[in-house]
């Protein structure tokens, strides 16, 4: 027995122990030295290069060359199949026998045609078990086969990690061997780690990490590494430590293993398909290892990837969660971003998300779970709700750049009231490792000390893939109850969420959106894929719409459910948190825009059949009708289509959800409206355009100086400002490239000046009248009814001063609305200098508005009484082209005063007696008898409680209200009298309704 320490000196005790489990120094001596015994070469080592992601089956067909270690081998995005032939010496019989691969690029391992492990040097997995045990009978000869990526756990880029990816990267293999392994070294090292990190974490003025430190420092004296029979007494030592229980007072931290793998970012969807595979067989390696290990994975899509790419993977899968360690959550089809999708394309989320996991898991999530995302909207909690969620779990607040948000656990209460039950992980980071430091970290961070005792614990590598190790497994299990430190236990997100759940009297409530003080340039960065969403969202929603009325009125007529399910998968797959915002490489954008020429391509194909089978039997006079897919009426001048390809012009009325016949070309009179437009150019430049409901006046260089509603003579722009007024902001964030901009940029604002002499009338008036001029936004870039942007490091904006005051501007956001300040009294204010809206944003006061319009921007802010809405940033990385080129979008002005009269008919399917009200969505119900029931999804916009009528045209049988999942409320039994429903609306409310039609007449 080793004698009693002679001295108290705290660093030399400390470093002793820390010079004791050192990799660096002393290995030689050290306990560390010894983890690995003898060692030999594999026997024969072979390979090949290809440019393809080649299944396995094809890969091991191929000539593969001779190889040994030291071998580069690349480009980035290709990949090296090695083939390992292995003989295991006899003499290693009893031992416990690793594979130590170490190369770069991300590894899986191949055995008998299945994978069994990833290895990544990155992700701290680069030994394969071959053996725990040799037997004497065991075979000793295998060949393997390891499938290297050429690229690193988070991509390839050039000198930082989100620069553009370098694509002439070579990878190296620097270690193939087999090694005899000591598992007690091991256990010993975790512990002598764990004993350090209490000492370093609980400081000198506690007493429990001296206690700590002196049971390290006395384990070192008894331990001899080079004689493994001393071990026994010094693993005593620390299990008498680590078995002194605490308090039952104590905090008990949850611990779930996580891996976030990012369905693409700074690597293309493809290889996130390799990811899944690699991370996930190697956290069902762990499972087998350690059936307390529980693994939380979100997002139905890279599942379904699994299960067409990796059957046999995919089978092991469904039986770790049938047992309950592979814990399928989230609900939803992948992670989007909490901000951009529509309201519509939330509930597809989950509608795709959650059907998946009950299909296959048996069950559906009761988690929603996006760790990652840059913000969440204030409609999530309802959307939620319908969905059958109530629980939410991120940590990405804790990035906020001005304010920290002040709790950890707590109630969010939606726009309409709908409340959730929402958890941080305290330790700010769904990445752990099973430290002490994060584990206290936890603790001391938690916001809602004496509300919450229970705190969740993401462990794993994160965002590229790579998950737990055995080696944060072994330190988490040996701390389950040591006094001085909270409890660990391995749960499962509803274990923790139960446990809150049981205590949540205390907790504090936060209402409307969770803001994310950061990533704000995600708005507006990459507008082409923004506008593809956007137009691709509107697509899906006319193709359900028409094909939903041609169901009802056709026998013939077949719903075109599957291809629909295809559509909105990759409408979905694009909403991704790093897509749809713009914060991915050029790779992932390019096949986001193949992906919305698909959607729209085939979605105009469905459109057509649907319009064709719909107005069948109906042609108006020219064999022309035109087709309203909007829950109002509409009166429009439209370019209609005249043989030989020319086109006129008419003004068309169409009620709600339905069609009218062109009005017949020979009598002139209905083409007219009631005031022609007249466009008139002074003789200084400027132009006025009057319709009789507004009057424009623009001056010579393009900008708007009046505008006036005609009626009551009231003028929307700010005296002495001119609206329409492009600028131009630097924008070099301190970082995050393509996520950020930074409120500085606000200093830097630049108006940009146009000529005089550019403005002309394009078309002269009538039924239409417009003007046009360009501008030259710099040397380099223009813009006229097209922008030519070829800027780095730029902010192009448009404003509109308004005269209008009012401290709160309103937004549209997903099934409603919301407000925001104008101006930036606090640190909360200031810090949204940059927000997000849909289609809308207004400022209005008493009787009198101003409202902004777009058809694909994201970004906005109103400070003032100055609207302004983001049109092109020029981030250049991880994206050096991102949006560089050709720009085309649309903005419209609306000042406004009451809302519009109700609807006359045509011939028009759906339409509802209050303007408050918006019929979203009209589809074929997921599951139905015969196919014939739709699903009707209305909500509430104005913000009211409200009574209305919904009339319908169509022949409907029975209407029952349903959840957002279309599962029947047993009480939603509505009443029909007169072709129309009563339905009643609390503020910002969505309903859904399941409508069974009647059968078609033949
Ligand atoms: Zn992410």
């Amino acid at each position: 027995m080793a004698a009693a320490p002679a001295l108290k000196h705290w660093r030399t005790t400390l470093e002793r122990v820390e010079k004791f489990v050192s990799p660096l120094y002393f290995t030689d001596c050290n306990l560390r030295g010894r983890l690995f015994g003898a060692s030999c070469p594999v026997a024969v080592l072979s390979s090949f290069l290809t440019p393809e992601r080649l299944p396995y089956q094809e890969a091991v067909q191929r000539d593969f060359r001779p190889a040994q270690v030291g071998d580069s081998f690349g480009p980035t995005w290709w990949t090296c199949w090695f083939r390992v032939e292995l003989t295991i010496p006899e003499a290693w019989v009893g031992q416990e026998v690793h594979l130590c691969w170490e190369s770069d690029g991300e590894g899986l391992v191949w055995r008998d045609g299945e994978p069994v492990q990833g290895l990544t040097k990155e992700g701290e997995k680069t030994s394969y078990v071959l053996t725990d045990r040799l037997g004497e009978r065991d075979p000793r000869s295998l060949t393997l086969y390891v499938e290297v990526a050429c690229n690193g756990l988070l991509g390839a880029g050039k000198g930082s990690m989100i620069a553009a990816p370098d694509p002439e990267k070579m990878f190296q293999l620097s270690r193939a061997e087999l090694a005899v392994f000591h598992r007690d070294v091991h256990m010993l090292l975790v512990d002598l780690e764990l004993l350090l990190g209490i000492a370093k974490g609980l400081g000198k003025d506690n007493q429990r990490s001296f206690q700590a430190l002196y049971t390290a420092n006395q384990m070192v004296n008894v331990c001899d590494p080079a004689q493994p029979e001393t071990f026994p007494v010094a693993q005593a030592l620390a299990s008498r430590f680590f078995g002194q229980h605490g308090g039952e007072s104590q905090h008990t931290i949850h611990a779930t293993g996580h891996c976030h793998i990012d369905t693409a970012w700074l690597w293309p969807f493809k290889e996130t398909v390799r990811k899944c595979a690699r991370s996930w067989v190697t956290a069902l390696q762990l499972m087998e290892r350690n059936p307390e290990f529980i693994f939380a994975c979100s997002q139905a899509q890279q599942l379904e990837w699994v299960k067409s790419r990796y059957p046999g993977l995919y089978s092991r899968i469904q039986e770790f969660a049938c047992r309950g360690q592979f814990v399928p959550v989230g609900g939803t089809w992948v992670e989007m971003d909490g901000n951009l999708p529509s309201g519509e394309a939330m509930v597809r989320q989950f509608l795709q998300g959650q059907n998946f996991f009950l299909q296959e898991f048996g069950k559906m999530c009761s988690e929603f779970w996006l760790p990652d995302t840059f913000g969440y909207s204030a409609q999530l909690p309802q959307i939620m709700h319908g969905c059958g969620i109530r629980r939410f779990l991120t940590q990405k607040l804790s990035w906020n750049l001005v304010n920290s948000f002040p709790h950890h656990t707590f109630f969010w209460e939606g726009l309409d009231g709908s409340r959730v039950l929402v958890h941080f992980p305290p330790g700010d980071s769904y990445g752990m490792q099973g430290s002490v430091e994060e584990v206290l970290k936890t603790v001391a961070n938690n916001r809602d000390k004496g509300r919450a005792n229970h705190s969740a614990f993401l462990f794993g590598f994160g965002d590229g893939g790579g998950g737990p190790t055995q080696t944060m497994l072994d330190r988490l299990k040996r701390l389950s109850n040591t006094d001085g430190l909270p409890r660990v236990q391995l749960s499962s997100p509803r274990q923790l969420f139960s446990a809150l759940e049981s205590d949540s009297e205390q907790l504090c409530t936060w209402v409307g959106e969770l803001f994310l003080e950061l990533h704000n340039g995600t708005y507006t960065t990459h507008a082409q894929i923004k506008k593809g969403n956007r137009e691709c969202e509107r697509i899906l929603h006319d193709v359900e719409l028409l094909s939903s009325l041609a169901l009802a009125r056709s026998a013939q007529f077949l719903y075109p459910a599957a291809q629909l399910q295809h559509l909105w998968r990759l409408l979905l797959l694009n909403q991704f948190h790093d897509v749809v915002t713009g914060s991915c490489i050029q790779m992932v954008a390019e096949e986001a825009m193949c992906h919305y020429e698909d959607i729209r391509s085939h979605g105009n194909t469905l459109l057509s059949a649907a319009a064709a089978a719909l107005c069948a039997g109906e042609p108006g006079p020219e064999g022309l009708l035109i087709v309203n897919t909007l829950p109002w009426k509409r009166i429009e001048v439209m370019a209609l289509p005249k043989p030989g390809g020319a086109h006129s012009l008419a003004l068309v009325t169409v009620p709600s959800m339905g069609y009218a016949p062109v009005p017949p070309p020979t009598s002139l009179q209905p083409l007219l409206p009631q005031q022609p437009v007249f466009v008139v150019q002074e003789t200084d430049g400027s132009v006025t355009l009057d319709n009789g409901i507004i009057r424009v006046k623009l001056d010579p260089t393009g900008r708007l100086t009046s505008l006036v509603l005609v009626a009551s003579g009231r003028e929307a722009i700010a005296e002495g400002a001119v609206g329409n007024q492009f600028v131009l902001f630097d924008d070099v964030p301190l970082y995050w490239d393509a996520w950020d901009v930074m409120d500085y940029h606000l200093e830097t604002r630049k108006p940009v000046l146009g000529q005089a002499g550019t403005l002309a009338v394009g078309t002269e008036g009538g039924l239409r009248g417009s003007a046009w001029f360009l501008l030259q936004i710099s040397p380099n870039s223009r813009l006229s009814q097209e922008v030519h942007w070829h800027e780095a490091h730029k902010f192009l904006k448009v404003e509109f001063p308004a005269r209008v005051r009012s401290s709160q501007a309103t937004y549209e956001i997903q099934f409603g609305h919301l407000q925001r300040p104008t101006h930036y009294n606090t640190s909360w204010d200031w810090a949204r200098f940059e927000v997000w809206a849909h289609r809308w944003m207004d400022l209005s006061e008493h009787g009198f508005g101003l409202a902004l319009l777009n058809d694909c921007k994201y970004g906005a802010s109103v400070r003032g009484s100055i609207l302004s809405l983001s049109l092109l940033r020029a981030p250049k990385a991880p994206d050096a082209t991102a949006d560089t080129g050709r720009h085309e979008f649309t903005y419209a002005l609306m000042p406004h005063k009451a809302p519009s009269p109700a609807p006359a008919t045509s011939w028009s399917a759906f339409s509802v007696s209050s303007p408050a009200v918006v019929l979203e969505t009209v589809k074929q119900a997921e599951s139905s008898p015969q196919r014939r029931s739709l699903v009707l999804r209305l909500y509430e916009a104005h913000g009211s409680h409200v009574d209305c009528w919904l009339h319908l045209s169509l022949p409907v049988q029975e209407a029952i209200l349903c959840d957002l999942l279309e599962r029947p409320d047993p009480a939603g039994h509505l009443t029909l009298r007169d072709n129309r429903l009563k339905l009643t609306f609390s503020p910002f409310q969505v309903l859904s309704l399941l409508l069974v039609l009647q059968p078609p007449p033949h």
